[in-house]
Formats: C-alpha cells, sequence, structure tokens
C-alpha cells in the first residue's frame, strides 16, 4: 500500500466517525480506491466481489454507464435549486414514475434527503391527519418487535426496543405500542396467533393511535427476517377497521428487491403511507420519498393549519431525482425478474445446505437476499475478515451473515461471493471451537 494511503488511514481512525462505530476506531477501516460493477477495488488493489450493494441500494452495480451519463447531463444543466416556491423536470418526472409504478392510490408525493427522513415526514402526515380530523388524541404509533425504521429520534422509538440499537435513549423516546414480530417465514401457513397479539393492541389503544408501521414481508436491520404476505394483508385489514393509517417501509424492500418491485405486492395492499429510499437513486446519490393517498392529503389540507410543516433544504434535488429516473427507467428496461430469480436460485442453491451445520441456526433466502444467521453473535469481525480474504465483501451484525447483491451481478461473481461466504463462516465457525 502506499504510504500516502497509510497517512489517510490513520486520520480517518483518530478523527471520521463511521456508522455505529466507536471514536477512535477499534478496528481499521478498509480504504476503497475504486468501484466497478460489482467489483470494489481496495487502496491496496485487491478487488472484492460486493455482497452488500452498499447497503441495499447499489441494485445495477456501481458506475453503471447509463447512470452515470444521466448524471453529468444533469450536473451540466442544473445540480441543485432550492424547492421552495421552485419546480423542474426531474422532481416532476421522477413523481411520475413513481405514482404509476407504486401500489395504486398512491397519488401525492413528498420528497426529502434520506429514508429516516421519509419515515418522519410519514409520521408527521399520520399525526396531523388526526390533529386536521380533531382527534389529536390519535398521536401514538403501533409496529411490530423486530423492526428497523432509521436512526432520528421518531424512528428510533419505532425500531425494536430489545435487541435494536437504541435502547439506551429509552428514557428520551416516546413509548409506543409493540406486538410480537411476525412468525419468520415467507411460506408459513396463516398463523393466527402473531396477528391475534396485535389486534388485541389496536382493540384496546385504538382511540389514542395514529398510525401502523411496518417493513412489508421483510424486517431489514432489525433481525433479516422474512414473514408471509397473509400477515400483511391483515395487518393492513385491521388498520382499516380500527381506523389507524398504515406507513409501510419499503425504504429497503422498495424497486425489486423481493422480487417484485414493491413488497406491498405480495400481499397486494395500497398502505396510507409508503416511504422509499436507499436503491430509488440505485444507490448513487441520496434520495428518499414519502407517498400518501389523496384522502389523507386531503385531510390535512382542508385542516388547520393545512401546510404540512416539513421541507428539507436539500428536497428533491435535481440531481438525485435525475439519478433516480435514470436507476428506475435502467431497472424497468433490464430482466430484473430474471436476475432475482437467477440470484435466489443460485442463493438457494449455495447457502441452503449451510442449515445444520454447526454453529448455524438458520439459512434463509427470499429474492436477491441471502441469510446466515449464526448461533452466537461475536464472530461478525472474524467472518468479515475471512471474507476479505476469500475476496468478498460483506457487512454482518449480530449473529446476521447476510448478502444482497446487485441484481445485474454476473453469475461467475455470484459464484465467488457465495464461496467466500461459506469459506469465512465455516472458518471462523472452526477457529470459534478451538
Ligand atoms: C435504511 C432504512 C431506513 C433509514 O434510511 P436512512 O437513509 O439510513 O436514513 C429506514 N427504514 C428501513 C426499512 C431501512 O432499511
Amino acid at each position: 500500500m502506499k504510504s500516502d494511503w497509510q497517512q489517510l488511514l490513520e486520520f480517518d481512525q483518530k478523527h471520521i466517525w463511521h456508522p455505529y462505530a466507536k471514536m477512535p476506531s477499534a478496528v481499521a477501516t478498509i480504504g476503497v480506491q475504486k468501484t466497478q460493477g460489482s467489483i470494489i477495488t481496495l487502496a491496496d488493489n485487491r478487488e472484492l466481489v460486493d455482497g452488500m450493494s452498499s447497503w441495499w441500494a447499489c441494485i445495477h452495480g456501481y458506475n453503471h454507464p447509463v447512470i452515470q451519463k444521466a448524471m453529468h447531463q444533469q450536473i451540466e444543466i442544473m445540480p441543485h435549486i432550492m424547492f421552495g416556491g421552485l419546480t423542474h423536470q426531474p422532481a416532476i418526472e421522477l413523481a411520475q414514475r413513481l405514482i404509476t409504478l407504486s401500489p395504486a392510490g398512491l397519488d401525492k408525493i413528498f420528497f426529502s434527503d434520506s429514508g429516516s427522513v421519509a419515515m418522519e415526514v410519514a409520521i408527521k402526515m399520520a399525526l396531523q391527519y388526526w390533529i386536521s380530523l380533531q382527534q389529536p388524541n390519535k398521536k401514538q404509533l403501533i409496529t411490530v418487535k423486530a423492526g428497523y425504521h432509521g436512526d432520528t429520534f421518531a424512528t428510533m422509538a419505532i425500531c425494536d426496543p430489545d435487541n435494536g440499537m437504541h435502547h439506551i435513549f429509552n428514557q428520551t423516546l416516546r413509548k409506543h405500542h409493540f406486538a410480537p414480530a411476525p412468525q419468520p417465514g415467507f411460506h408459513l401457513d396463516s398463523d393466527d396467533q402473531d396477528i391475534k397479539a396485535f389486534e388485541a393492541l389496536l382493540i384496546k389503544h385504538h382511540h389514542s393511535i395514529a398510525a401502523a408501521c411496518i417493513e412489508p414481508i421483510v424486517q431489514g436491520a432489525g433481525g433479516m427476517r422474512f414473514y408471509r404476505p397473509d400477515y400483511l394483508k391483515q395487518i393492513q385489514q385491521l388498520c382499516q377497521k380500527h381506523k389507524v393509517l398504515l406507513i409501510a417501509d419499503e425504504i429497503a424492500t422498495g424497486f425489486g428487491r423481493t422480487g417484485k418491485l414493491f413488497a406491498c405486492e405480495w400481499a397486494e395492499i395500497t398502505p396510507d403511507i409508503l416511504c422509499l429510499g436507499k436503491s430509488l437513486t440505485g444507490g448513487n446519490l441520496t434520495l428518499a420519498a414519502t407517498l400518501t393517498t389523496n384522502t389523507v392529503s386531503q385531510v390535512i389540507s382542508d385542516g388547520a393549519p393545512g401546510l404540512l410543516m416539513h421541507g428539507p433544504t436539500f428536497m428533491a434535488n435535481p440531481l438525485a431525482c435525475a439519478t433516480a429516473i435514470a436507476s428506475i427507467d435502467l431497472l424497468l428496461s433490464s430482466p430484473w425478474q430474471e436476475n432475482i430469480q437467477r440470484i435466489e436460485s443460485h442463493l438457494q442453491q449455495a447457502l441452503l445446505p449451510l442449515n445444520g451445520y454447526s454453529g448455524i441456526k438458520e439459512v434463509r433466502v427470499l429474492g436477491a437476499i441471502g441469510v446466515v444467521e449464526l448461533e452466537k453473535g461475536d464472530l461478525g469481525e472474524r467472518v468479515q475478515a475471512h471474507a476479505i480474504e476469500s475476496g468478498v465483501w460483506l457487512r454482518p451484525f449480530g449473529k446476521l451473515v447476510y448478502t444482497m447483491p446487485a441484481f445485474n451481478i454476473p453469475q461467475e461473481q455470484l459464484k465467488r461471493l457465495t464461496n467466500g461466504m461459506i469459506v469465512a463462516i465455516k472458518t471462523a465457525l472452526s477457529e470459534a471451537q478451538d
């Protein structure tokens, strides 16, 4: 490695916070030189196959020429302009696409700059809806355990209260209602037990509940769990019955990851409010969106003050919107369903045999998501180090070693990815036994 890199990494370790990390960081972060497709080139020229899509986002791989062209064009025209009182083609054309593609009935849209903020806006919409209907007592939320909705204060309060990362703020956070997490299993037959617990909370507390918040089908950073569409369908029906809005957090699942364009489609539901982020720009720029129905927007607008009091500085950034348009058009013109099926069958074939291996609790696959849940939660760093030795980039957390590659990852790289993942897990497990 060049010595100037050495100095940069030392500075990084001493001065720059990384996600969920200590300062100074106990382990040195790894320098990255460049990216291309599903390959990450490290500072020392080693090449890794990317198993993470930069946290679900880079669905087309890195540096895709079609997206880069659109970004260059927009930079030339107008990288940014404030959205207060002004508008532009990239925002309008992106809104048209999102309204057309998302579940029917969502036709009002609010742009923001990150997933957490999109969720904050969703919660604000829900609260303001009930304030406008003169039911300000409906101000609490209901959710399920093992969820993850962001790192800002309103979203922290609906992340899993026990194993989530935010429990140290329990004294500060608002108290909401937590139903048990849905039974794990996408293919599970209907089990009324878990939905009954949710219903019981609704029956008891619906007078004070504004909205239910849930990640459709896949609970991501709260545990990488999959659940059956039927549960989501029942949640939606219960919300309607008990006059509680439904907020679907599709920030991780949106744009094809589970095999449907939006995970809500598995249950054929339209939520009252839908949040998108992460892969919205194909993982190239930070942008998020909150969509809602005519009914919700009408009630908010007819009430007092009528205005939706939110407006991020970089709202609907034109460069990000143009990038999102290019990403969506690229996705829809690609054989993305076939790609998800190809990745799903490979992940099943490669990873499912690990089921029953000593030290492994469960292996599960859905769409382009493969999860190996270990029995113990302290092997993540070792798995990661061994994965890098095998030429693969993974970022395990807790007991979970998982991958969600770019949809267009070449088959040969996909094989390298699962091989490296398996070797890394087996090596870490055997070292732990010694
Ligand atoms: C990542 C994520 C968020 C938060 O998005 P940020 O852009 O990191 O703020 C919210 N909900 C879900 C389901 C996510 O996966």
